[in-house]
């Protein structure tokens, strides 16, 4: 059995950050964790030295639309690659591919490209099932979402996608719509995540959504609804709701653009790490030069310019998506949110795999669960990343240290 062993890292447990242990992999689970020096190295263990720096469970990014110059609704198996390895090479282990609003044909093939990217993919990040984000969105607040394709969730319209694909495992809806409600039920049903987004809801939407399968907010705070006044009154949105909601999860785009440190510092306080997942909602210029990109499919996506760190509509009115990679957001909730290392490593490992419901076997470092790992120095700069035992970014030979015991801790 070839093992994989890490050693002379700090472990990041779901209890704290310790130092002196080993963490061995085998089969692409982790086998063990052992004290230092209280075990063998054979002959064909591969070894890595984290020489100090963090082991870290990797990132799990849960709204992801591309990077590296592909978006997942190109309708190939190598931008679903191209993507998963792309976002790797910066700490993402498990990600969610997310379609946005787009025509019924594109969605449907998207389905098949789906099943046999994931197949192929090895030298990238997990694919953990997908997200559709739309049709089933407000008009008032679709954002870079294709109008055209916009409707209402009913039975006829949905069945055939959930009929089409197990591989749903997530939909962003808007819960003020005609049928919405009913719709969460069938997902709750499913044990697919219903998430709350791209929505003009008002509070009692939010609560009664709650009651009916939706317990995630798509990108807190953008393309949503907060206090708005009808006539001389005011009236709390989605925004607020979530806040009230205990059980209500978060995500939120912490590319240090799209929310302002104000905002996530108030989510980090009054959510919490155990609540807020970070997710890139990145487009295909993620990790690419500024220029010019497309959102959605290629034959009739949405047009994005990248400049300043983020994707723009092209008349600049509004943000439309970020370049973001999971280790800025987890840099940026250090920096900007004041988030301990700890926390904010949970946010973007342990709290989003609970989310997707997938934390028995990914999101921290335990005995059983899958060898997704990632290494990165006191700056969250990324050194290795390890995606069921496989080493899929890293400098690999010079890492080689055989019995070695010179710890550097
Ligand atoms: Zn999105």
């Amino acid at each position: 059995m070839n093992r994989l062993i890490i050693r002379n890292g700090r472990l990041i447990l779901p209890n704290g950050i310790k130092n002196g242990l080993a963490l061995i992999c085998a089969d692409g689970k982790i086998i063990d964790i052992k004290e230092e020096r209280s075990y063998d190295i054979q002959d064909d263990d591969e070894v890595i030295d984290a020489y100090g720096r963090y082991v870290s469970p990797g990132f799990i990014d849960i709204h992801v639309h591309g990077g590296g110059g592909h978006d997942f609704l190109d309708g190939s198996v190598e931008a679903f690659l191209t993507i998963a390895n792309m976002h790797a090479r910066h700490g993402t282990t498990g990600i969610v591919p997310t379609l946005a609003t787009c025509s019924h044909n594109d969605l449907f093939e998207s389905f098949e490209v789906y099943r046999k990217a994931k197949s192929m993919n090895k030298e990238g990040a997990d694919l953990i099932g997908l997200h559709l984000e739309g049709p089933f969105l407000s008009r008032a607040k679709s954002g870079a979402q294709d109008p055209s394709f916009i409707m209402d969730p009913s039975p006829e319209k949905y069945m055939p996608m959930l009929e089409a694909s197990d591989d749903i495992v997530r939909f962003t809806i808007a819960p003020e719509l005609p049928g919405a409600i009913a719709f969460g039920d069938e997902l709750a049903k499913r044990g697919i995540v219903a998430s709350v987004g791209h929505t003009a809801a008002v509070d009692k939407d939010v609560f009664d959504a709650a009651m009916h399968g939706y317990s995630l907010m798509t990108h807190f705070y953008n393309a949503m609804s907060s206090v708005t006044k009808r006539g001389i009154y005011r009236i709390a949105g989605a925004v607020e709701a979530a806040y009230l909601i205990n059980d209500m999860n978060v995500e939120v785009i912490a590319d240090g653009i799209h929310q302002p440190e104000t905002i996530l510092k108030t989510i980090y306080r009054f959510k919490g790490p155990d609540r807020t997942a970070l997710c890139t909602d990145a487009l295909s210029g993620a990790g690419m030069p500024d220029g010019v990109y497309n959102l959605g499919s290629m034959k009739d996506g949405t047009k994005i310019v990248k400049e300043d760190g983020v994707g723009k509509l092209m008349d600049r009115s509004a943000l439309a998506g970020s370049m973001a990679t999971t280790d800025t957001l987890v840099r940026n909730m250090i920096r900007l949110a004041g988030a301990s290392l700890f926390d904010a490593v949970a946010m973007a490992s342990a709290t989003p795999a609970r989310i997707m419901g997938i934390y028995d076997r990914k999101g921290s470092i335990c005995v059983g669960k899958d060898a997704d790992i990632v290494i990165f120095n006191d700056d969250i700069y990324i050194d290795h990343t390890i995606v069921g035992g496989r080493i899929v970014y890293g400098i690999r030979p010079d890492s080689y240290i055989k019995f070695k015991d010179d710890f550097a801790i």
